[in-house]
This record gives C-alpha cells, structure tokens and sequence, in this order.
C-alpha cells in the first residue's frame, strides 16, 4: 500500500538542475585531512593515535567502548601531524585528528577482506558494519550497527531505503542511485538477509526519473523481495516518519521509534556503504556531496575523501563568481550555515549550498498575523506560533506539554510564515530548553 502524501508540508522550488544530470566527479585530497571526533550521534571517539605516527588507508585512527558510537578510519595514507582542536561545520570547536596525506594512498594490511553476505550471521554483519565505521549518512548520523539491532520483541516488516532527496539544491543520493544502483540494492538484499520477514522497499520522489528508472531495471534482473516505489514530490517527504508513513500508512506515535511500528529506514548512501563494507571489505572513506548554489561557478556532484575542507570543494567546483551571501552545508531547508570554509567534511555532510543576498535575502522578523500557515505545514501537527511564544517566555514546560519536542525541525512553518518569523530556529531553542532543565533535575536529584 502506498499513501499518496502526509498531512502539511511545502513545495519550495526544486533547483536542482544545477547538477542533476552531472556525473560524480572523484576529489583527489592534497595535503592536511581533519578527523573530527565527533562524526555521528551518541558518544564521541577518542584518537587511538598520536602525533607523528605514519598512518594508512582505512586505518582506525579513532573509537569509542559506547555502543552508540561508530569508529573513525583514515581516508588517506600519511602521518599524524597532530591531535588538537579545529573548527568543524557546526561552527563549534572540536577534538580531532589531522593527517597529512602522503598521496600514496597505502591501504592498511586489515583493510576489511572480501565476503559472501549469505555465508555470515547477524552479529558478523553487524561487527563489519561497526568496524567499517557506518553511520546514517543522510545527515541523522546514528551508528548503522545500533540501528540494525533493535529490540528481539520488534518485528521488522518493512525496510524502507531513503532516495527521497527531497531537500532542495541537493542530488548526491540521486546521481548515486543513478550511476551505482548495484550497491544500493545489494546493500538492501544484506539487511533483508537480516531481518528475512522484512519487505524492502526504495522510496523516492517523482521528480528523479532516471533513479527510478535505473533501480527498476536492475531490480528487474535480480528476483529479490524489493520494489521501487515513486513518491509524490512535496517536502520534508524524506523525513523518516513521513517516508514511514506513506510508504505503510503507519503513524509514529510521540516517542516511538520506527522499529515501534516494524520499520527500518537506511538513506541511500548508507545502504551503498553497508553493501561496500560486507562484500568489497571497504569501510566509510569518502561520500558524495553537492557543490551548489548561484554563485559556485561549476557546481558538481563530488565524490570527496572524509576530512577535505570545504575549501578544497569549492575550488574543485572553480570557486565563487561572487562572494556568497550564505554557504551553508547541506539544502537551504535543514541546512547549517557555516562560519568557514576551512572546516572538515564529515560522514553526515551531504551538500555545500552558496549562494548570493539576492538568492539568500536577509529578513527581517514581523509580528505574528496569526494566519495559521505555519501550523497548516507543520507535518508533525504542531502549532509552531505558539511554540514560538513559549520559547520566547522561556516556558519550557508548557513547550514540552504542546509537543514541542516532537519537531523535526523540517523548516516547513519558517518557509511558509509571512512575518518571516524564525520559528524552526525557536523550536530548536525550545528542545534545548527541555534537555537543559531535564539535566538539571537530574544533577539536582543526584546530589540529594
Ligand atoms: S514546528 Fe518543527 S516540525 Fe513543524 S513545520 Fe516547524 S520545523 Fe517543521
Ligand atoms: S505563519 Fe507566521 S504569521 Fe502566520 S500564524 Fe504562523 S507565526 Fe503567525
């Protein structure tokens, strides 16, 4: 069953033209890679190596005891040059490792052998899933391993591959699944080898023919239970629960989880790099990003080695015509807007978007007219103007109690409000909020 859309949601104009059509062009690094430590949701790794140290290709260089965590390789050859802090894309200051390249591209002597899927258990998959240091590379950056280990109690009936893409600018997953369909379906046959009752399913919007084209003709070679199925266009259709929603009619109750409602959803990239890491033993070294936006003079689609700087895209892409007004990483929806270009790629960077004032106009914010858009677009059912006025009281009790912690930060109320109010930005505020007086209750009730 298919539903043809989820309740609210936008149309923003698509503009992906830019490089739809364009072929992954592969980055060759020069000189110093920068390894955050924190590359993936849950505890951050430690470096494993250390200054001066020669180091090679898909050598672990950092990792972590927690089970939500995922270990960081090398994506080059070369020596340590030393472990200290940098700027990452969020702006923030980080723990990392920096490597300078030799430009020999040694692979290491444990590089991940190559193996039948069929011959393996679950917990051999798993172990190989971890070690290849995968994690979701659509941006959420939850380990793979823990993802592909939910609770023996939750049935798993349908994984759901992510081709949605629906951010506007970017084609990274398109252009992948595209040119490399292969991978993605064998990357599905792995998972529904371990979970054998699950259907599989390749979700994506209408508006990538070619993707759709191209995974149906190899899916029509292979006799595997999956099938393609075209999603109406309409954002943020590539949020899990909207997928979840109308690839299987199901809802996600607040709190729930996919694997609640017997669904697993793995973004293309991801399962790409699950079937790399089982079967051609390579882990997570490199990803396809976007280079975008008005003011890059030759926007691609760049297969670029983890720890680049964003510098070295923009000049492989032949830099700026003018100075951007914004560059942000990742679509003009979600997307993070960058202080530097001199700031790593990481496993979860899927686009570099720069793009001019009359692109990127500043507004400024108006009062709230109460014309109800906001909440007609929400997809989580919310109330953003609302949440807007609690945040701004610093009530956080009653933003939880609204459901303010249920946003997906989707950028749907921002995009469609009149009075340009920064409601996504308030609501992201307002979940800190709650997370900041939930660990003070904590500490308060520890010290007791
Ligand atoms: S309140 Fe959150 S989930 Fe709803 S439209 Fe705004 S950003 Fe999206
Ligand atoms: S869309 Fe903007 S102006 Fe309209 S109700 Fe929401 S916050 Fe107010």
């Amino acid at each position: 069953m298919s539903l043809s859309t989820f309740r609210g949601g936008i149309h923003p104009p698509e503009s992906k033209s830019q490089t739809e059509k364009k072929e992954i062009e592969v980055l060759e690094p020069k000189g110093e890679l920068v390894f955050p430590m924190s590359q993936h949701l849950g505890v951050p790794c430690s470096p494993i190596v250390k200054k001066g140290d020669r180091v090679l290709v898909g050598q672990k260089i950092a990792d972590s005891e927690a089970f939500v965590s995922a270990p960081i390789l090398s994506s080059v050859s070369g020596a340590v040059k030393e472990i200290g802090t940098r700027m990452t894309i969020s702006g923030a200051m980080e723990s990392c490792v920096i490597i300078d390249s030799d430009g020999k591209f040694e692979h290491a002597a444990d590089f991940l052998p190559h193996r039948d899927f069929r011959q393996l258990d679950k917990a051999e998959c798993l172990r190989i899933i971890r070690a290849a240091g995968l994690v979701g590379m659509g941006g959420a950056t939850f380990p793979t391993h823990v993802k592909l280990s939910p609770p023996p109690d939750k049935k798993i009936r349908w994984i759901i591959v992510n081709g949605a893409e629906c951010e506007p600018f970017l084609n990274c997953d398109n252009r992948l699944m595209v040119e490399h369909p292969e991978p993605i379906i064998g990357g599905l046959e792995i998972c529904l080898h371990l979970f054998p009752d699950a259907e599989g399913v390749i979700a994506i919007e209408k508006n990538k023919p070619d993707a759709i084209s191209r995974i149906g003709a190899e899916l029509s070679e292979r006799s595997a239970n999956i099938r393609v199925m075209p999603h109406n266009v309409k954002y943020p259709q590539g949020a899990e629960k909207m997928l979840i929603y109308t690839v299987t009619g199901q809802e996600i109750p607040p709190g729930a989880l996919p694997a609640d409602v017997g669904c697993l959803v793995l973004n293309v990239s991801t399962i790409s790099h699950i079937w790399h890491a089982i079967t051609d033993g390579i882990p997570v070294l490199d990803r396809v990003i976007s280079v975008v936006g008005d003011v890059v003079k030759n926007p691609k689609n760049i297969m670029a080695p983890l720890g680049v700087s964003v510098r070295e895209l923009v000049d492989a892409s032949g830099g700026f015509t003018e100075e951007p007004a914004k560059v942000l990483s990742g679509g003009p929806m979600m997307g993070i807007a960058m202080r530097s270009l001199d700031v790593p790629i990481v496993k979860g960077t899927s686009g570099v978007l720069a793009l001019s004032s009359r692109s990127a106009p500043i507004f400024e914010e108006s009062n709230c007219i109460r014309c109800g858009r906001c909440a007609t677009t929400c997809p989580m059912g919310l109330q953003p103007s609302i949440l807007d006025r609690l945040v701004r009281a610093r009530d956080y009790a009653t933003f939880e109690a609204a459901g303010g912690m249920n946003c997906i930060e989707c950028g749907s109320c921002t995009y469609a409000c009149p009075s340009r109010r920064y409601l996504t930005q308030l609501c992201r505020d307002g979940k800190a909020g709650v997370m900041a007086e939930r660990r003070r209750q904590k500490e308060k009730g520890e010290n007791r």
